[in-house]
């Protein structure tokens, strides 16, 4: 029985251990710096994002199509 409890300790220590040197070790996700001109403003609300997932239409940028259908609706 102690045996048991020895091997169920170990194996939960080791998996610990496993764990948190994979978390440590593995550095931070790199993501690119945004570069200041890429940001848009939505010509609804206002909201800031990057161009890439803003949605254009008439030469504005909208946060969603929502936002783009609403601002042509007026
Ligand atoms: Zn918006």
């Amino acid at each position: 029985m102690f045996g048991i409890r020895l091997l169920i300790v170990l194996f939960a220590i080791v998996a610990v251990v496993l764990v948190l040197r994979r978390m440590y070790r593995r550095p931070a996700p790199k993501r690119p710096l945004v570069a200041p001109g890429q940001m848009v403003r939505c010509a609804h609300c206002g909201l800031y994002l990057p161009r890439e997932e803003a949605t254009h239409e008439d030469e504005l940028d909208f946060c969603s199509a929502d936002h783009r259908d609403r601002h042509a609706r007026g």
